[in-house]
């Protein structure tokens, strides 16, 4: 072979293994969506100072229990908070363990459920209890796929109760998270616009900072009930106004302020 030969074939060969290289690595995939990091420190630190001097005072706060915060988020789904407080304490004082839930009768679960309303509820709080007991020793999984197997609990309430009752990194997303989400990060024209909850998800797990679950997630409900409410965000209070693409709230959504950002 001469020199020019061994030469080419040497090119070809670091060709070819480069294209079977780029073929075979999978492209990472890029969110656009997501802060900065500079932002997300930011974001996490303002809100955690907010959340430790407003933060509300929930009974379901006061507990561990994943059988106690599993029947919170189940009565929080689509109820407000002052109407599901005084049903708790009541519910839990008839039925204070899985096991007892699990022994009731659907009928009786029902009859104490009355008047929450979402019927459907307490029945399956009850199938989960009784499968809980059957097939999980008795205690709710502490896994974010195993929850999820359970009718009734969605990704939502999984993620609940894996940061709020075993202390997890786990992700969540209701409607106030992802409101507040929206306008900070995404901007006014998004909250009009239906976003991706996949990419909703992706920043709302993102945000989370190493270990403090429990406190960011709690403080970002707290945060959409009581400052960027739905109708009427309280942007004059609101210490997120230098990071938010919509501040200043304007309910026809029509303002688009990405200058606010460099005022941080
Ligand atoms: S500045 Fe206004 S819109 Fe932005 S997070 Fe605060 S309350 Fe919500």
């Amino acid at each position: 072979m001469t020199k020019f030969a061994q030469t080419r074939s040497r090119i070809d060969s670091l060709l070819k293994s480069t294209v079977q290289l780029i073929t075979l690595q999978p492209m990472p995939s890029v969110n656009h969506h997501f802060p900065d990091p500079a932002v997300r420190r930011k974001f996490q630190q303002r809100l955690l100072r907010w959340y430790a001097r407003h933060r509300r005072d929930l009974p379901w706060r006061k507990t561990s229990d994943p059988y106690k915060i599993l029947v919170s988020e189940v009565m929080l789904q689509q109820t407000q908070v002052d109407r599901v407080i005084p049903k708790y304490k009541e519910f839990l004082r008839k039925y204070p363990t899985l096991e007892e839930l699990a022994g009731a009768s659907v009928s009786d679960v029902e009859a104490t459920w009355r008047p929450l309303g979402y019927n459907i509820r307490p029945v399956r709080l009850h199938a989960i209890a009784q499968q809980s007991v059957h097939r999980h020793g008795g205690k709710i999984p502490a896994s974010l796929e195993e929850l999820q197997t359970f009718k009734g609990i969605g990704r939502y309430t999984a993620g609940a109760v894996m940061s709020f009752a075993f202390r997890q990194d786990a992700p969540i997303l209701d409607t106030n998270v992802k409101r507040v989400l929206q306008r900070v990060f995404l901007g006014p024209r998004s909250a009009n616009g239906s976003k991706s909850p996949k990419r909703l998800w992706e920043l709302s797990a993102a945000l989370i900072p190493k270990g403090k679950a429990y406190d960011f997630n709690q403080a970002l409900m707290d945060f959409g009930a009581l400052i960027c409410t739905a109708r009427k965000p309280n942007c004059p209070a609101c210490p997120m106004q230098p990071l938010c693409l919509s501040y200043p709230w304007d309910k026809n959504n029509t303002r688009c302020q990405k200058s606010s950002r460099s005022s941080r």
